[in-house]
């Protein structure tokens, strides 16, 4: 496909803009020397390469997206235009506190529901993402342990079955990772655990639901240890989908946790678009908390930094538009809603999970949260096909592959999750195309081992395009 860069030609333009009718003033010295090497397009051409483009793209709107521990859910539009309303679009996060009561009235409200829907006394709205929310409450369980001159404490303890950016923030935080290996039945192992802490455990992060997607049936066993060892408890929160409203990680003993409202509260996930990864604790960590947090005081509100903040680590509230899409989406379902939808989550991952147990082998065989692992193993050593090969012939069928290779603890993994927004009929063609590809596999391996057949593109070298990614055109003088 052609870039813009490629198209197009001298003099072309938009005719509809009025040209300009005040002198051009720009300082000599800030004039460049020669015109920049941008394209010349009519209207026309550069409509049609724009929708052209999204024509290759697949998305949650396409179809069946159940890409695991992602929650591709279809996030309801009228969100959107809230979101877009000019009372929240423009504002500048410098105007007086009295000039903006309904964006700090946004945050306050929409801190104390997702306060009642965990069980923490506080959130803070600067992390952009999952991941920098991690970073953060890994910030203020050091901030804890500093501030009572607990300097000992430089271990952070990971389970195996953490979600991969959980050992990553807590080395970047600046502590030690020790990893635990989870037991056969897929949640962690208590003996490991109790090994591993001791007077230098600053914490432990778990994932829960883990990402073979169950929900640890030791939780309490667990929060405890740690805790009896002089340790806080950090609750990765990002597949909230599949407890919220049902579950709090607050009283399970849980100090610190975040949110991906981008996963799970109505901004949409993947694109690159902004995310927001708020962070939760408990009283005793709030005075760490960073950024701004509003007061109330008689109904004016009023922002303020806590006394011994870690700082910011982003500027203002962070991506403030996904939290007004938050806020409104949590209004919208309610009380009743929000618990409706994590348990349906749920029951669809079940469905899936237990129609297509006859014909894969399921890498835990129990009650799932919203997702589920297969693996592909059995498969691979009968018929030569991988999961690789399986999620490249999905396209073939319109359908958004799971998540593959994850997690890292299950050999030719597939992770389904198909989220509360599907029909049961697009949950029964999704578990169709899946038999579908294994009978593929048994009658006609090859044509799997060459798919995709019918994408715009086969198969990438996907190290090399990770690695040596060309993302920026260059211009070839002819
Ligand atoms: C997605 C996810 C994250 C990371 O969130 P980002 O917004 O992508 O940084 C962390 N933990 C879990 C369990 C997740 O599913």
């Amino acid at each position: 496909m052609e870039l813009l860069f490629e198209k197009g030609g001298e003099g072309r333009r938009s005719r509809y803009l009025p040209s300009c009718d005040v002198p051009e003033l720009a300082p000599k010295t800030h004039l460049r020397a020669s015109a920049p090497a941008l394209p010349q397009l009519s209207e026309v051409e550069v409509d049609r390469h724009y929708e052209a483009l999204s024509r290759r793209a697949y998305g949650v709107c396409e179809g069946f997206y159940p890409l695991g521990s992602c929650t591709m859910k279809y996030n309801p539009a009228v969100n959107e235009d809230l979101a877009a309303l000019p009372g929240f679009t423009d504002i500048h996060p410098l105007q007086p506190a009295h000039t903006v009561q309904g964006c700090l009235n946004v945050l306050r409200i929409t801190e104390k529901f997702l306060c009642s829907i965990t069980g923490m006394d506080g959130f803070t709205f600067q992390p952009a993402a999952g991941a920098h929310g991690e970073f953060t409450g890994l910030l203020l369980i050091k901030a804890y342990h500093r501030d009572r001159e607990d300097t000992a404490r430089t271990k952070i303890i990971v389970p195996d079955s953490a979600h991969g950016t959980n050992p990553a923030s807590a080395a970047m935080a600046g502590f030690t990772v020790v990893n635990i290996p989870s037991g056969p039945d897929g949640c962690v192992d208590l003996e490991a655990l109790k090994a591993a802490v001791g007077p230098d455990t600053a914490g432990l992060m778990l994932t829960n639901p883990n990402t073979v997607g169950l929900f640890d049936r030791n939780i309490l066993e667990i929060t405890r240890i740690v805790h009896e060892a002089g340790g806080l408890c950090y609750y990765d929160g990002a597949n909230l989908n599949a407890v919220m409203g049902v579950a709090r990680p607050g009283d399970m003993g849980f100090d610190v946790m975040h949110l991906n409202l981008h996963k799970t509260f109505s901004t949409p996930h993947g694109g690159g678009g902004p995310g927001s990864g708020p962070v939760g604790c408990k009283d005793f960590l709030l005075p760490y908390m960073p950024g701004i947090r509003v007061r109330d005081e008689h109904d004016v509100l009023s922002a303020l930094i806590p006394e011994r903040s870690i700082g910011s680590v982003r500027g203002f509230n962070g991506n403030f538009l996904v939290v007004v899409r938050a806020l409104a989406y949590l209004l919208a379902l309610g009380r009743e809603g929000v618990p409706e939808a994590a348990i349906n989550a749920v029951l669809n991952a079940n469905y899936m999970r237990v129609k297509l147990a006859g014909d894969f082998d399921m890498a835990y065989d129990h009650t799932c949260m919203h997702e589920f692992v297969m693996t592909l193993q059995q498969l691979k050593d009968d018929t030569g096909v991988s999961a690789l090969d399986a999620a490249k012939g999905l396209l073939d069928l319109g359908i958004h592959p799971p998540t593959m290779y994850f997690p890292l603890i299950v050999h030719e993994a597939l992770m389904v999750e198909p989220t509360e927004t599907e029909t049961k009929e697009t949950l029964d063609a999704g578990i169709e195309a899946l038999r579908q590809i294994k009978k593929t596999a048994e009658t006609d391996p090859e044509t799997l081992r060459h798919s995709p057949h019918q994408a715009v593109i086969g198969r990438p070298d996907e190290v090399e395009a990770a690695r040596h990614p060309v993302i920026r055109w260059q211009e070839t003088k002819a």
